[in-house]
């Protein structure tokens, strides 16, 4: 048994894996692997659909929204969301709170004006900044929902006049946020999704259209909008482990459920790193992420010796982000309680031997 604590890619409930996995080999009977079907027969038209509605369902999106299955990860929203929304002498919003803001900031650049509203730099990303302005004129406000490298997390959506944008690769369908108010959304698949080489973008209608640049076919989400997702070929796979994954999402209860399921396994393993002598948490109290952990020793000397006590107990996943700091436990829906009491019998354990 391996307790997969990574930041992604990372666990899938064992029942999807498990489907997915016999499904490679024989695909609802069919005699056909998932890796064989046409993208564009019936019943995988029927798998984009089912999985486009279990989106909005769970989401309660609205008529307005949209929702794709795009490939490039969220990396490339970084760039096509300002090549779809920004005009090069208009200004968007941003809000700087760690790595993955920092770099969708640089390719914002590229396209128009970008301000930078608020950072959190100065405090070494552990905290969310919450006193900015934002300008009306903005074209839009982005922000990361949740910061997987330094594990903070924006706990209240901002309320701005503007329209909102959100990087929420690392916490979409992990808690219930107005996920209505939300002009664009986009999040890579590979932590409380699926696997990766998917990305969900959910975008207004009413936003797209207004800027003056041609737009490469496979960037512009209009044309997306119109084939369904079915552009060229898209990530087959993928977006079938997806939708196994959505419906297990909808049985286990749906968001609000993986939102308390989530709360009381970052309580336990706050609450040991809060009381153990030998641990701290990184993040800022108010700001601590519920999906990524960071924490790490005391004493600098004892992470190798943590890392390697880990790694005897088959904890895997745990290192931390190079930039952050020493170790980070990703406590994503497919985290089952008892894995987290796990990790926190360790850390007592290890306590006992080294403390
Ligand atoms: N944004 C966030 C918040 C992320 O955590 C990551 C990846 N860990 C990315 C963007 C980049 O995602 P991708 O690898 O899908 O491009």
């Amino acid at each position: 048994m391996v307790y997969n604590f990574n930041a992604g890619p990372s666990r899938l409930p064992d029942s999807v894996v498990h489907e997915a996995s016999q499904s490679l080999l024989d695909w609802n009977g069919s005699g056909l692997s998932i890796l064989e079907v046409g993208h564009r027969s019936p019943t995988f038209v029927d798998v984009v659909e089912e999985s486009r509605l279990l989106v909005r369902e769970l989401l309660q999106l609205d008529a307005g929204q949209q929702v794709l299955f795009l490939h490039g990860g969220a990396s490339t929203q970084f760039f096509q969301v300002p090549m779809n929304l920004l005009d090069a002498r208009e200004t968007a919003a941003y809000a700087d709170t760690g790595v993955w803001s920092g770099k969708a900031i640089q390719e914002a650049k590229l396209f128009g004006k970008v301000d930078v509203v608020c950072s959190s730099k100065k405090q070494g990303y552990r905290k969310i900044p919450n006193d900015f302005a934002v300008s009306n004129d903005a074209r839009y406000f982005h922000i990361t929902t949740n910061n997987t490298i330094y594990g903070t997390q924006w706990k209240n959506i901002p309320f701005t006049s503007n329209p909102m944008v959100a990087d929420m690769s690392s916490d979409i369908f992990s808690r219930v946020l107005p996920f209505d108010r939300f002009a664009l959304i986009y999040a890579g698949a590979q932590k409380n999704l699926g696997p990766a080489g998917v990305t969900l973008v959910i975008v207004r209608e009413d936003i797209l259209g207004k800027v003056k640049r041609n737009l490469p076919t496979m960037l512009d989400y209009r044309k997306h909008i119109a084939e369904q997702s079915m552009l060229n070929t898209p990530p087959v796979f993928a977006i079938y482990t997806c939708l196994l994954n959505l419906r297990w999402i909808k049985t286990m209860g749906g968001v609000a459920k993986m939102e308390s399921l989530n709360a009381e396994k970052a309580a336990a393993l706050y609450g040991e790193l809060d009381q153990n002598p030998l641990f701290q948490a990184l993040a800022e109290e108010p700001d601590r992420s519920r999906m990524n952990v960071c924490f790490s020793l005391i004493s600098p000397e004892l992470n190798d010796q943590f890392r390697d006590f880990a790694k005897q107990n088959n904890i895997y996943g745990i290192e931390g982000h190079r930039l952050a700091g020493a170790f980070r436990a990703s406590l994503y829906n497919a985290i089952p309680f008892s894995h987290v009491e796990y990790l926190v019998q360790c850390m007592k354990e290890f306590t006992h031997k080294y403390g």
